[in-house]
């Protein structure tokens, strides 16, 4: 994106003035566009000062020379949501947007213009008058929109120079671009262009500091790959890591100036979208208070509220949260539990664990024995703890837990969703089933809701696809909307009561540093209030949509499957080789050049998307699949 957007400390800062000088030098690149104006018109000072440049029509005109919401209000219209107005932005190749008043002027009756700013997505100059208050003014301008996660490109202080006012923006915020500019000394097209010829070189290095966006990334992939050791990556990975410098809703931004769909959610993790507000705003406001303070005699107003509102999501009444910060941690607290809680009740040979094929609970040691995964886990083989993998089969279960139900502390799952083991998808039936044959054998029931809980699948839990009850549940990953690593493991009353005595050797023995971090709780209750009051329409509409943008490849005969359930979307390919199949790394190459990150599980290419993906995202996505599919074997 090409376009510049002008903001100002505040009402007559000098932004029309700094208009006029951009497009008396650039007008051949430049075209203007003031979305919304009230009182005179800016769009027409700039048509008569700067004839040559191309003027659009503002989005909204209002008489009345105050906010627009009561200029609005006045004349009985209503002002679109800034997304809405974002996509009313002229088809230009290059504009410079100027916006009114300062961004945390009301925009309308519900949001700031700093709204409509990041909906306009594109680099940003702050313009601050330099008359008396300058420092100040700039600075606490500054201040307020790193709040709003917008860090300007540059700041221009208009009016007279002031060396002093200079140094000392510069000197606090080092890292920006400042320039000083003078206004025209008369208001004719004339006076307007002979200013800007006379401060051309301060105009070309402001326009230089713009851009071009992208960074040179060589050096640093060259220290990456002296210093780092990346998660599931061979240190002879021959495709070099791409260099990320931001993330915003589904995009991430790399150093080059590519912007890429974020398509798996960064390993499942975001829910709504990078940098989702509400649930930045959550993060800013709980950093207002606190940093990390531990857990073990100490509790905080975040995670006392989390625990009541994912209690209050349950199929039970009571029970209580054990925090922890990462799925397999999330994990191994749950399989302790199991194995204390039938010690406590005097069953101390229940050492067993089951879980199922293809199943993945996490890369710790308990996590991989009941995961079991021969490529992920093989080496390690001798180093785990007894657990039994069976197919997904209720009866095969039955039969297993006939003749060894006396040995085994709970059965482990990942309910409707098999991730890590290829996007594998069960029936509720199914899962009920299975549920029903534990329950039938007295068997504890761990659903590890890690990748499913959150409503990815149109549901908060998988495990309320049926009446099912399981005996405890683990969550990580969307927990805080993927904004902070937080985990819980939720026990069941009958589970925490086994605990529940005044014997110190009945301790759950386990906390982790980060346990419960107040930061992390406190966005993860922002999400799981719009979750509880609200549930997102998301997932059951991105289920429609891959359902029908995946239809054609069902019968392309390279594909085995297309698999679909909530927002996750999985096509596997008749290809041997498992996860570490070639053909991944080809389906990978294929979907970045059309600007879709994916990473296939071996020959399982699939997505899973933010749930505020837009649906020209969506589009993209599905296109690049299918185009990866198609050509992949050519
Ligand atoms: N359980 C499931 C079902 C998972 O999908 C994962 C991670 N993919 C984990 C546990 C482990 O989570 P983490 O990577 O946060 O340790």
């Amino acid at each position: 994106m090409n376009d510049v957007c002008i903001l100002g400390t505040d009402t007559d800062a000098g932004k029309t003035t700094f208009a006029l000088l951009w497009l008396a030098a650039f007008s051949d690149a430049y075209s203007y566009w003031k979305p919304v104006e009230t009182g005179p018109s800016d769009s027409a000072a700039v048509r008569k000062l700067v004839p040559a440049a191309t003027v659009f029509e503002p989005a909204l005109s209002l008489v009345d020379p105050v906010a627009p919401p009561l200029a609005a209000r006045r004349v009985n219209a209503m002002i679109p949501a800034a997304k809405e107005m974002a996509r009313l932005r002229p088809a230009a190749p290059r504009l410079l947007i100027e916006t009114f008043g300062s961004p945390f002027s009301p925009l309308n009756e519900t949001e700031l213009q700093i709204a409509l700013v990041r909906a306009l997505d594109c680099p940003t100059i702050l313009v601050s008058s330099s008359k008396l208050g300058a420092i100040g003014r700039t600075l606490a301008t500054l201040y307020a929109l790193d709040a709003h996660g917008n860090r300007p490109h540059a700041v221009v202080l208009i009016g007279p120079r002031d060396d002093y006012a200079l140094e000392q923006v510069r000197r606090y915020r080092p890292a920006l671009a400042v320039f000083a500019l003078t206004p025209p000394e008369e208001w004719t097209a004339a006076g307007v262009k002979h200013c800007a010829s006379r401060q051309r070189t301060a105009l070309r290095e402001l326009r230089e500091a713009l851009g071009p966006h992208g960074r040179p990334t060589d050096t640093i992939v060259r220290r990456d790959r002296e210093a780092l050791w990346h998660p599931y990556t061979s240190l002879r990975e021959p495709d070099a890591p791409l260099v990320c410098v931001g993330a915003r809703d589904e995009f991430l931004h790399l150093a080059d100036g590519r912007r890429v769909i974020d398509g798996i959610s960064s390993w499942w993790t975001i829910l709504h979208g990078h940098r989702y507000p509400p649930l930045m705003d959550a993060f800013r406001a709980a950093a207002a208070d606190y940093d990390h303070v531990h857990f073990a005699g100490l509790t905080h107003p975040p995670g006392v509220e989390l625990a009541e509102l994912l209690l209050s999501t349950m199929p039970w009444s009571g029970g209580r949260v054990f925090y922890s910060d990462n799925g397999s941690t999330a994990v191994e607290v749950a399989l302790k539990m199991a194995y204390q809680y039938w010690r406590h009740r005097g069953e101390t040979y229940r050492s067993r664990f089951v879980g199922f094929e293809h199943g993945y609970h996490g890369d710790t040691f308990g996590a991989m024995a009941v995961s079991r995964d021969p490529v992920f886990f093989g080496a390690f083989e001798p180093l785990l703890f007894k657990a039994d993998i069976l197919p997904l089969d209720a009866n095969r279960l039955d039969e297993y837990l006939a003749k060894n139900g006396s040995k085994v502390a709970a059965v482990i799952i990942e309910p409707l969703v098999q991730g890590a083991g290829g996007m594998r998808m069960h029936s509720p039936q199914a899962l009920h089933d299975l549920f029903q044959a534990a329950k039938r054998h007295g068997m504890l029931f761990i659903a590890d809701e890690v990748m499913t809980g959150g409503g990815r699948l149109g549901l908060l839990w998988a495990h309320q696809a049926r009446d099912i009850v399981p005996d405890i549940v683990c969550a990580a990953k969307t927990l805080a909307g993927g904004i902070l690593s937080l985990a819980a493991t939720i026990a069941a009353p009958h589970v925490a009561a086994a605990w529940d005595t005044d014997e110190p050797s009945r301790t759950f023995f386990h906390g982790h540093s980060f346990t419960a971090h107040p930061l992390a709780c406190a966005v993860a209750a922002a999400n799981w209030k719009m979750l509880t009051s609200e549930f997102p329409k998301a997932p059951a509409e991105m289920e429609r949509f891959w359902r029908q943008a995946l239809e054609p490849l069902r019968d392309d005969p390279r594909v085995e499957d297309v698999r679909v359930r909530g927002s996750i979307a999985a096509v596997e390919l008749k290809s041997t080789g498992g996860y570490l199949s070639q053909v991944g790394r080809a389906l990978r190459r294929s979907c970045l050049a059309d600007g879709v990150l994916l990473r296939p599980l071996g020959s399982v290419l699939y997505s899973l998307p933010p749930l505020q993906t837009s649906q020209e995202s969506l589009n993209q996505i599905a296109a690049a699949m299918i185009r990866a599919v198609r050509t992949t074997f050519l």
